[in-house]
């Protein structure tokens, strides 16, 4: 068993105290320790970061880029080893972990466009030979909180762009599955990024309040749970910092009457199970408009949700992995156990599964229920699990009042043929990624995520446009040359033109 190091300066270093485990959750067997950061190996991040800001703000964004350039070549030819990595420890298959990966890499490729996007505003003439502009400058010093379910893809939202707008980065990332985080970190290093810029320090609560307490660290992004988002949310902007915390979700997926109803299977067993369930944007609700779409749904649901391919992530070929955790996928159970005293109806009971070869796996199948309401747990909570609930209601308009009055506003979607019914969801869904016929609709790297309600807290999305204008402040310059042959007189007024 080995010990995960943290990457402070560039290089590699141990941590004398306290360690968690680290488990391969296909066999249920501890594979790594991973160390806690206190707040002295936190502090010697930020040192490093420090050290390195001068100079790095001041390389050219074009520079800047060329390590971008550079390191998306590399993530591109490692893309097997740290799909690898990402399956043993979070459980999701090799194809689901290459998809990460690769949506990962659309926001470096984001990124390689700092020339562009850092460009500013300029106007000339804005008085008698007065010429202003408006630049965006870094930060300084900024943090990064990761989860668990995207070792890969959540952190590369974030420092590729941190980075290339002139700021020094502190990645805390999920102490459950590191490897493939670090390994990518070291990538960029190896692409050529000054030591000090990146910095990954592994750690739990300890290591979050010694960034959160640091004066240094001027911004903070989190991606989490709804909880640990609220929580750092408001401690860093007590403490005066920038911050943006992505929290929890519970996904709706509204069938109207006139839907595909077979394309909408497919896209519901994907967007339900693909990665155990374990998305921030699965859809975990199905809402039939209708009880006949209800009735056909989960006659459709059922054979395909008990013929789903469970096993060890990274075997070839599967739908589905094992949960990241033998404690989450006892939550989950907890939670299918809650829906039936709750009166739901367990249509198919994915708790019990054993996978051969694999008995001490952290293995559920795929679970589904009809007739659920509002009030349930099942309803209410965020699962993270394979868990589908299904809830009946008569109109399009009640189906929105649902979502509308659910805490959480991540994703969202509508499967129908109607324009009309369409447009309607999108103009007032109260939800901030709605997708039309499309189950997932995470954003492009060049547009930015986000969702609403308790499902965000701070103004500004992640990636992006957003992202950019999270990682940089604008400093608004106005500037004149007076004429040498002209004398202007003191004016007492308010500068007008
Ligand atoms: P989590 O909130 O348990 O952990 C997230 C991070 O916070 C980890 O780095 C963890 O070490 C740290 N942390 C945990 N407890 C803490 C505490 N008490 N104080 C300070 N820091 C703490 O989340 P998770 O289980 O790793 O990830 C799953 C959750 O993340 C789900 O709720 C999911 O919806 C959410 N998520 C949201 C998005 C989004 O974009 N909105 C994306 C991915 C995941």
């Amino acid at each position: 068993m080995s010990l995960i190091q943290h990457l402070i300066n560039g290089e590699l270093v141990n941590d004398s105290g306290r360690s968690a485990d680290v488990y391969n959750p296909s066999t249920g067997h501890v594979i790594h320790q991973v160390p806690l950061a206190s707040r002295e190996t936190i502090q010697q991040a930020i040192d490093a970061a420090k050290a390195a800001f001068p100079a790095w703000r001041n390389t050219p964004a074009a520079k800047r880029a060329q390590v971008m350039f550079r390191f998306k070549q590399l993530l591109e030819q490692n893309e097997a080893r740290i799909s690898q990595l990402i399956s043993e420890e979070h459980g999701k298959t090799l194809e689901d972990a290459a998809g990460e990966l690769k949506r990962g890499i659309e926001n470096v490729e984001y990124a390689c466009s700092a020339p562009e996007i850092l460009k500013g505003e300029y106007s000339r003439n804005v008085g008698p030979n007065i010429d202003a502009w408006s630049d965006f400058q870094p930060l300084g010093v900024v943090a990064g909180i990761t989860p668990f379910n995207f070792p890969a893809m959540v952190p590369l939202w974030m420092y590729p762009l941190a980075i290339v707008c002139g700021n020094c980065f502190i990645l805390k990332p999920s102490e459950r599955d590191p490897s493939s985080t670090l390994l990518i970190a070291q990538l960029l290093q190896e692409a050529g990024l000054p030591k000090g810029v990146l910095s990954v320090v592994h750690g739990d609560k300890g290591a979050v309040d010694a960034l959160i307490e640091a004066p240094e660290v001027k911004a903070l992004s989190f991606v989490g749970s709804t909880p640990i988002a609220e929580y750092i949310y408001s401690e860093a902007t007590k403490r005066g910092k920038r911050v943006q915390a992505l929290g929890g979700a519970k996904n709706h997926a509204v069938l109207m009457p006139d839907a595909d109803l077979d394309n909408a299977v497919s896209a519901l067993m994907g967007a339900a199970y693909g990665s155990c369930g374990e998305r921030c944007m699965a859809i975990s609700v199905a809402v039939c408009v209708g009880d006949q779409v209800a009735d056909a749904l989960i006659a459709k649901l059922v054979p395909q949700v008990k013929a789903l391919k469970i096993g060890a992530g990274t075997s070839c070929g599967l739908d589905m992995g094992p949960l990241v955790t033998g404690q989450a996928r006892d939550k989950v159970s907890g939670y299918i156990e809650d829906g039936v005293s709750a009166g739901a109806k367990l249509v198919v009971d994915g708790r019990g599964l054993s996978v051969a070869g694999h008995e001490e796996g952290f293995f559920l199948g795929g679970s589904l229920f009809d007739r659920v309401t509002p009030e349930m747990r099942i309803y209410k909570e965020e699962i993270f699990g394979p868990v589908l609930c299904v809830v009946r209601v008569n109109s399009l308009e009640a189906a929105m009042q649902l979502i509308n009055d659910h805490e959480y506003g991540n994703g969202t979607c509508i499967f129908t043929r109607d324009g009309e019914a369409a447009r309607l969801f999108c103009d007032e869904i109260e939800v901030g990624m709605v997708g039309v016929n499309v189950p997932l609709p995470v954003p492009v790297a060049y547009h930015s995520f986000g969702g609403w309600k308790r499902s965000l807290f701070g103004d500004l999305h992640a990636y992006g446009p957003d992202g950019v204008r999270f990682y940089t402040r604008r400093k608004a310059i106005t500037q004149r040359w007076p004429q040498r042959a002209s004398h202007e007189a003191s004016q007492f007024a308010f500068p007008s033109l």
